[in-house]
């Protein structure tokens, strides 16, 4: 129902998701340099100029100065305000699906940090063990409030695993990154929810990657096309759908 009083709630939502997303942006451009987020302000990467508070207004900034530095009109990456309204949008979506609680909170957690993780694997293709380790208390938490708790530890194993033994047998078959990932995001999710997370990412992973080579064949030769951004999608729809979509596919065969 869509009432003043919700509309209100949600743009508060998303309001405060692109704040937030305006800080995920901090960690993308700081963490894989290893430069502190908490000290110092934010510099233009091309002239060096600290950026002024009122050009640091998530989206509207970006906007505003038609996205050029206000100093040297160098060109700013449209994945800032990008990366700004997806968290702004996924908040309002978690909360739309998952009403307004404890357990919405922990998924927004999960997705910001997936987000990052996404970015940040596009960049380098690498995922900063720090950001993985957050994860793990939030990951408890979720873990905890849904009970079940020999469910979620065997989601902890139940892809980690086995990819850990193929990558010592086969060199560079994954990151150790994405096996981490896997541990981790097994260990909120669960078994059966990790598995279809597995799932998705190997069926979207798929089809990006044909499609891509496909588009540009040439440019694509050698090039290594990281797995965590589809890791991630697989388990924001996992956490947010898996119990509905395994439960369809079940009974597809009257289980
Ligand atoms: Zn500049």
């Amino acid at each position: 129902m869509l009432n003043v009083l919700n509309v209100s709630i949600y743009l508060f939502i998303f309001l405060l998701g692109i704040i937030i997303g305006s800080f995920l942006n901090v960690i993308i451009y700081r963490f894989p340099k290893h430069i502190s987020v908490a000290k110092g302000r934010s510099h233009c990467p091309n002239c060096d100029i600290v950026i002024k508070q009122y050009d640091l207004i998530p989206i509207l900034s970006y906007i505003l100065l038609m996205g050029k530095c206000r100093n040297c009109k160098a060109k700013i990456s449209v994945r800032y305000p990008l990366v700004e309204f997806l968290t702004g949008i996924l908040a309002v979506f978690i909360v739309f699906f998952n009403g307004l609680n404890i357990p919405s909170l922990l998924i927004f957690i999960l997705t910001a940090i997936l987000i990052a993780i996404s970015v940040i694997d596009i960049d380098t293709m690498t995922i900063p063990y720090s950001l993985l380790i957050s994860l793990i208390p939030v990951a408890g938490v979720f873990a905890y409030l849904e009970g079940d708790i020999v469910g979620h530890i065997i989601g902890l194993f139940a892809i980690s695993l086995p990819m850990y033994v193929i990558m010592n047998i086969k060199e560079n078959a994954f990151g150790g990154g994405d096996v981490l990932l896997f541990a981790v995001l097994g260990f909120m999710l669960g078994w059966k929810n990790i598995l279809l997370t597995l799932f998705i990412a190997a069926v979207v992973g798929a089809i990006i990657g044909v499609a891509m080579i496909r588009i540009n064949n040439e440019n694509m030769k050698g090039k290594q096309i990281p797995f965590g951004p589809y890791i991630c999608l697989g388990a924001f729809i996992s956490i947010m759908f898996g119990n509905e979509i395994i439960a369809g596919y079940l009974s597809m065969f009257h289980l």
